[in-house]
């Protein structure tokens, strides 16, 4: 193969890739332009790194998942997030959804319970200079504290119901999105907004997460 073959392939994987999200509902133009812009080749090791460009969830390590890319478009687009905005995400997994954060907010935090995977993340963001994402291992339902109250909140685990503190850990006007459900049945991504009345739920379409767990993985 010439290397021009190379980047007309490369290019074309992109348009497939971009046209795949469209298609499915992620019309926003700065999500798409981020997501553009994320490469998610880096996020995949080992087997599967050659099915990066196509709209499937993948294994990562930790028994996890790396959502679909649509998945990850329309949960983004969802959020609606703005420059200002400082952003909490549960479940740092392979660091993919973060790194499309960290392109369209001021500040990204991202919480994952396995050791192994949040440093392999922080590698990543160093690899990719992408300077404002802190990952911390932990368990996060409880949130983080320390960093609230947050403009929006994204959860990519799912648990029965939204965790208590992530609702009181959101600001008035912020926005949370994520999947509810039990692990083994039909779960909902659901958008919750945070009113000066109360809190506001949407329901959006049925997914599939790996489920929300207590504590920290064995690997620490
Ligand atoms: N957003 C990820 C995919 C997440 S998979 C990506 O872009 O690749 C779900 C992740 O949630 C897993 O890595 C799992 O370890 C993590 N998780 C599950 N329960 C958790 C909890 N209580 N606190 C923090 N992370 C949790």
């Amino acid at each position: 193969m010439t290397d021009d073959d190379a980047d007309h392939s490369t290019a074309e994987r992109k348009m497939q890739f971009l046209y795949a999200l469209r298609s499915k509902g992620v019309t926003d133009s700065r999500v798409l332009e981020a997501m553009e812009n994320v490469d998610r080749g880096p996020f995949i090791k080992g087997l599967f790194s050659g099915r990066a460009y196509e709209d499937m969830p993948l294994p990562i390590a930790c028994g996890q998942t790396i959502s679909q890319p649509s998945v990850v478009g329309l949960m983004t687009q969802a959020l609606e997030v703005s420059p200002r905005d400082k952003v909490l995400e549960v479940g740092t997994g392979s660091g993919y959804q973060a790194a499309i954060l960290s392109k369209l907010a001021r500040r990204v935090y991202t919480i994952d319970r396995h050791r192994r995977l949040v440093h392999e993340a922080r590698g990543i963001f160093q690899d990719l200079d992408l300077v404002n994402i802190t990952a911390i291992t932990a368990d996060g339902s409880f949130g983080l504290a320390e960093q609230a109250p947050f403009d929006r909140i994204i959860v990519t685990a799912a648990a029965e119901d939204p965790p208590g503190p992530l609702l009181a850990q959101l600001k008035e006007g912020g926005i949370m999105v994520l999947p509810v459900g039990q692990s083994d049945a039909v779960q909902h991504l659901i958008r919750v907004r945070k009113t000066a009345s109360g809190l506001e739920y949407d329901e959006m379409r049925s997914v599939r997460f790996v489920p929300l767990l207590e504590g920290l993985g064995k690997d620490g």
